[in-house]
This record gives structure tokens, sequence and C-alpha cells, in this order.
């Protein structure tokens, strides 16, 4: 007899804490994985969570232990995985039945998925889900997209274990179809950037200032007491100040300076590309990893130009901690300009203050300033973030110290790429008068592209030399 109030599919990292959080609050969850062995291992070592968890090895018996309409949790690897298990549960499922897929997939796969089940009557829910393993056990930002009527069937569950802020639930529906999954992608995209440029203070820190890495932890952990207030901030002070156990050292200096990337950023600077988005902080923080991995090209270019002399920057802290901030505006406004252009294409409709509203809390870019922004849209004010009243004032007050970083970065040798395109970004945003008339001049000289002139209009041609 059917008794789960849900299912869930996939048993690993973030499958296994999804469904403990979700019987945590009360609710009867029936679980499948492929291996069959992972189900019995999870029961077993669900502790007093175990009589509301129903474990099958048999898909067959799986669907038919979750109440109709079923929502059905797929949390499985990203890709040809999920297609998988889709065409397996396909011919168990009755129509008005969902999947809710809640991997980090690809926007466009999600929207592909929701178009093939639609006409069969199944519901489909591309559903980001951020905050890692932490967030998935007690709570995580839940970004919900896809078929509007069955996601009220699940909207009670997912709202019970999404992360709180103020009592208010992480978790929204965003949008038809790729919604979820695109918002989480952008997601990622602002994590990049915001990761990327605490690195880089973290570096001005180390080789400008001779900091170590106690000092700086010390400093990320002052500066999480004021506006830069963030997870992101709060853990750079923990990982900073962690001891390796065999040698004595800093942690952080024993680990291999290449950082891994799984896509969702890439991601999102492609996509931004797409749709002709500047998203240079985003773009410029995937190069940095891209750069980062290139361990060998860096070693052997340093021998052949020589390591900087450290010391040497002439920033103070505050100038940096205003710096920091700066260019984390910078990176937002570009990520929620991104939205808002995907919105417009895709006819989504995105509440881009929900969504800073649901990344209030459980997921990885959670920070004070969201409030901000979520206070910012909730106004009405859907523009740009840089000239949105409120963070005009802070930009105000934070660019020159952006400004004065960036160029210790230039002249002290420290690469600065997310906040110097950071920086940029800004400086192009606000010039009214920009060089593309040159650009336009060039691309009528070899291509016959025409330009505008003011008062005259488009279409018009300049007389260029016609041998060269
Ligand atoms: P994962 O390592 O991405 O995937 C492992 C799970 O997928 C296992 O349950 C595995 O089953 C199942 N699987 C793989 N291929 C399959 C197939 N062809 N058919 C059926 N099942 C298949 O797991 P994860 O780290 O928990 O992540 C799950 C999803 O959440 C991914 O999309 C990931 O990108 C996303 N995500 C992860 C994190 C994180 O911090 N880990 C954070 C946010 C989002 P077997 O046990 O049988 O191999």
């Amino acid at each position: 007899m059917a008794s789960a109030d849900i299912g869930l599919i996939g048993l690993a990292v973030m499958g296994s804490n999804l469904a403990l959080n979700i019987a945590e609050k009360g609710y009867t969850i029936a679980v499948h994985n492929r291996t069959a062995a992972k189900i019995d291992e999870f029961v077993a070592e669900a502790g007093e969570l175990r009589p509301r968890i129903i474990g099958k090895a048999d898909l067959k018996e799986f669907v038919q232990a979750i109440k109709a309409p079923r929502s059905i949790i797929i949390m499985v690897k990203a890709g040809k995985p999920v297609d998988d298990v889709i065409e397996e549960l396909l011919p168990l499922l009755d129509k008005g039945d969902a999947i809710l897929e809640c991997g980090n997939s690809l926007y466009t796969d999600t929207q592909r998925r929701f178009d093939y089940l639609k006409p069969k009557g199944i519901g489909y829910l591309g559903v980001g889900v951020s905050g890692g393993e932490e967030g998935a056990r007690h709570g995580p930002s839940i970004m919900v997209g896809g078929s509007k009527e069955q996601w009220h069937n699940a909207e009670p569950v997912l709202k019970a274990i999404a992360a709180k802020f103020n009592g208010e639930p992480c978790c929204a529906y965003l949008g038809e179809g790729g919604a979820g999954h695109f918002v989480k992608t952008i997601h990622n995209g602002i994590e990049y950037a915001d990761m990327q440029m605490i690195a880089e203070v973290y570096g001005v820190m180390r080789d400008g200032l001779g900091m170590n890495p106690k000092q700086a932890s010390d400093v990320f952990k002052e500066w999480n007491k004021g506006p830069l207030n963030s997870y992101l901030i709060e853990i750079t002070g923990y990982v900073l100040e962690a001891i390796d156990g065999p040698t004595g050292k800093p942690l952080v200096e024993l680990i291999v300076d290449r950082a891994g990337q799984k896509g969702t950023g890439r991601w999102s600077a492609i996509v931004a590309q797409e749709m002709a988005v500047p998203a240079t902080a985003i773009e410029g923080a995937v190069a940095a990893r891209s750069l980062s991995a290139a361990k060998d090209q860096r070693v052997a270019a340093e021998a052949i130009y020589g390591k900087r002399q450290a010391g040497g920057a002439d920033v103070s802290l505050a100038e940096l901690e205003k710096a920091l901030l700066a260019g984390k505006i910078a990176a937002y406004a570009q990520g929620f300009a991104v939205l808002a252009k995907a919105s417009e294409e895709n006819g989504w409709n995105l509440p881009l203050g929900t969504i800073a509203k649901i990344w209030r809390a459980g997921c990885i870019i959670r920070s004070r300033f969201l409030d901000q922004m979520a206070a910012t849209y909730d106004k009405g004010d859907n523009v740009n973030l840089l000239v949105a009243p409120d963070f005009v004032t802070i930009m105000k007050d934070a660019h020159p110290s952006l400004r004065k970083v960036v160029a210790a970065g230039a002249l002290g040798e420290f690469p600065l790429i997310c906040l110097s395109s950071a920086l940029s970004y800004f400086d192009s945003y606000r010039q009214a008068r920009g060089t593309a008339n040159l650009i336009q001049g060039q691309r009528d000289f070899f291509g016959a592209h025409g330009f505008e002139i003011e008062g005259r209009g488009p279409g018009q041609h300049g007389k260029w030399p016609s041998t060269l």
C-alpha cells in the first residue's frame, strides 16, 4: 500500500542527506538507488528516522509505495543518468505524477525533459538545490522551475526542508521549464566570482602585505561582522586558520593551487555570452580556475619572467575590504542582469526579488547584502544594481578603494582577474561616451557595416582609402 509522501532516487551524498532532511520534517519517504546495497546501508544508518524511510530495491515497488499524485525526486549524477532514470520510471508512472530533478543539470536539458514529459501528462520540475551536503541535510536554498501544477503537490515538503531566513523558507517556484536550473546555474556563476575575488584579496594579503594565514584569517573573521558578512567570508576565516596535523603548518599553504570546476560557472559565462549580457567577473573567475589548472605552464612562465618580489602593496586593510565589497556588487549586478535577460528571452517572468530572498540562507552565496538586493528588487527597482539607489551609495564610497587595489595589483604584479574585470565593467557601464565609435569606423572600413551619426541616423558610411 502506498504510504510514502514522496520518493527519492539516488542515495549518494546529496540524495541521502536530502532524504534524511525530509524524514526529519515528519514526512515518510520511499528511497531507491541503482546499487541496491546502498539502500540497505542507508536505511540501517538512519537511526531514529528509520520508521519514516521505506527502502525499495525494486523500482516498481518503489513507485507503488508513493501516494498519488506522486512526487519523485531524482538526485543522481547529472547528464545521461538522469535521462536513464526518467526512461526507467516512465512506464511505472501515472498521469499527474511528477519528477523533481534536483541535481546540477544544464537548464536546456531540463527544458528538453520538461517538453518531453508534458504531452505524456507527467510533470517535470527542474530543482536547483544549493548548499552542498550540509545544506541538503539541514536546509538548502531551493530554486524550483517546471510544471507549476505539480509544484503545489511537492511545495509543503520542499518548503519544510528548505533553509529559513527570518522564518521564511528559502524555496520558491521561479518559472516554467528550465527556470529553476537556470537560476541555480547563475547562482553558481556568482559563487565562482565571489570565491575568486576573495582568493584575490587573500593574494594581496599574502604576497603584497606579507600577512600569514592566521593574520589573514583574523581579518576575514572581522570582516564577517560588517557589510561583507557572508558564508564565504566566514568559511574563508576557518580555512585560513586550519593547521595540518602531520606538519603543524597552515593547511592552506600545503594545498596545491589548482582549482577544480564541474561546469556550472562555465555554463553561466557561456549563457551570458550567448545572450550578449556582459558578465566579466564570472568570465574572469572561470578563466582564473582554468589558469590555476595550468600549473605546469605557470611554473615554466615564472622561470622565464622571474618571481615577483614579496610585499610592496600600498593598500590598507580597510581599502581591501571596500574593494571586495565593490567587486562583489559588480559581480552580483552582472549575475542578476543575466537572470533579467534570460527571463525576458524565455518568458519566465523571473522574480528577481524572490531569487535574492531565497539566496539569503542555505546556499553558498548567502550574505547580508542579498537582503539589501531583495529589498531593492521588491521596491520595483528592476534595474542594474549599479544604478539602484541603495547600491549607488555603497559603490560611490567603495569604488575608489577597488581602483586603488587593482592599481596596486597591476604595479605589484598580483593577478586580480576578477577584481580588475569588475572595475572595468563598472567604469564601462558608467561611461556615457565610450570608444565603440572607433570600432564602428573600423568595421565600416573593412566590411562596409555602416555606422550611425547623431542627427543623420544609421546606415552611414565613411569615405575610406580604397587601397592600402
Ligand atoms: P553523484 O556522485 O553526482 O552521483 C551518484 C549517484 O548517481 C549514485 O546514487 C549513483 O548510483 C547514481 N547514478 C549514476 N549513474 C546512474 C545511472 N545511470 N542510473 C541510475 N543511477 C545512477 O551524487 P551527488 O554528489 O550526491 O550529486 C547528485 C547531484 O547533485 C549531481 O547532479 C550533483 O552535481 C548535484 N549537486 C551536488 C552537490 C555536492 O555538494 N555533492 C551540491 C549541489 C548539487 P550508484 O550508487 O548505483 O552508483
